[in-house]
């Protein structure tokens, strides 16, 4: 899905969103015409009525129409209303008359509102409460009247299907294996001092538990360097792990953590913890930080700038530099995913508007490089969802 910007002009955010906001949710809506989504932001910025909305999504794009730290009247619930004044209005197009374009915009609008949440650090225990939650939900109104007459859960389970795939959290629907044959078992021995069981073959399954005795263990199925546990606890990696009986193990170069994070990695987190060993997962008031140490084994082994922001585990990061060696070079061109620096010297977004200070100077991730007709010269950084020149990155 494309994401661009028709932004409300300044000028008029006394009519249309005349608060300053910082976004603790998200409002749901149908349009209830058949209107294209550039149509739908067009007309809004235009005319002089007050009613706004952060984001109309139709069938092939999401079009941003009010900056998201400012508040738009979309919620009906009134001037002090948390709908209005806290939450991100998404209209979802084609309402009126529904069909295959209303369906993918409903499948668009759970991309956004998935994208949005991994932003704000909301989790899937949000929707449905009043994070995340309908305009019929904020004050009555029968509104997203279509999803609501097709099913808001169904609405809601499409919003978390987008969250896996874009989190890495996601469990893919696990393919039937063959009964194993007791004779390709075998018996390894573990290595490290914490070694994560996960529930499938890869660092991309969520991890189930924790081997922390280096005793012996029945691997009962092979893919690749990864071993399923005849417990059936799950699966963990062979790379950490020596062929029981073997006199002399290899010895492991390094101890490096099962998800390959290193000090001095910037990452992006969803939630933060205040010691490592906490269970209370709570909200990050900075959603970036740098690895300054690593407790193997802890329940949350990553250190965020010593201790300024706290620990967090492989659940909470949901984005970090992708290579260990940092480029100090720029580089000549960029692709989707990879993390770069908005420099302080940058002035504009590439839709006019002035980039504020505070967003300067900091490490977003790039969601889409433009071409053709979408800002060609520009990348559209995730964080702030907006799109940025290549000259003004690094
Ligand atoms: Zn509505």
């Amino acid at each position: 899905m494309e994401i661009i910007q028709m932004l409300c002009p300044s000028s008029k955010w006394s009519l249309k969103a005349p608060y300053a906001m910082a976004p603790q949710g998200i409002t749901i809506h149908n349009t209830a015409n058949d209107a294209s989504a550039k149509n739908e932001v067009s007309y809004m910025i235009t005319n002089s009525s007050s009613t706004s909305f952060h984001y109309a999504v139709d069938d092939v794009r999401a079009v941003q129409g009010i900056p998201l730290d400012r508040n738009a009247w979309h919620a009906g619930d009134g001037r002090n209303g948390f709908g209005n004044r806290y939450t991100i209005g998404i209209e979802i197009c084609y309402s009126k008359s529904g069909g295959d374009r209303f369906h993918t915009a409903e499948r668009n609008a759970a991309e956004l509102t998935a994208r949005l949440m991994l932003q704000y650090g909301w989790g899937l225990d949000t929707i449905g409460t009043k994070v995340i939650n309908t305009h019929q939900y904020r004050s009555g109104k029968y509104c997203p009247h279509r999803t609501l007459d097709e099913g808001i859960e169904r609405f809601w389970n499409m919003v978390r299907e987008e969250y896996g795939k874009l989190s890495g959290t996601s469990v893919p629907t696990p393919t039937p294996t063959p009964t194993p044959n007791p004779s390709d078992s075998y018996l390894v021995r573990v290595t490290t001092g914490a070694l994560n069981i996960r529930a499938g073959a890869g660092t991309q399954y969520p991890i189930t538990g924790q081997i922390r005795d280096k005793g012996t263990y029945t691997i009962v199925e092979t893919q690749g360097n990864w071993g399923k546990l005849k417990s059936g606890a799950g699966w963990i990696c062979l790379d950490y792990t020596s062929k029981s009986g073997e006199s002399n193990p290899q010895p492991q170069p390094s101890q490096p953590t099962p998800q390959g994070h290193y000090v001095g990695e910037t990452v992006t987190i969803n939630g933060v913890y205040t010691t490592s060993q906490s269970t209370k997962k709570l909200t990050p008031a900075v959603k970036t930080g740098t690895i300054t140490k690593i407790v193997n084994g802890a329940k949350n082994p990553y250190l965020l700038n010593n201790g300024n922001i706290g620990w967090v585990n492989d659940n909470c990061i949901v984005g970090g530099n992708s290579t260990p060696a940092p480029q100090p070079s720029v580089p000549a061109s960029f692709s989707k995913g990879q993390r770069v620096t908005l420099k302080t010297s940058a002035q504009k977004y590439c839709t006019g508007q002035n980039i504020p200070n505070s967003i300067k100077g900091k490490q977003y991730t790039i969601m889409q490089v433009g071409s053709g007709n979408t800002h060609p010269d520009g990348v559209l950084l995730k964080e702030i969802m907006s799109w940025v020149y290549k000259s003004d990155v690094q």
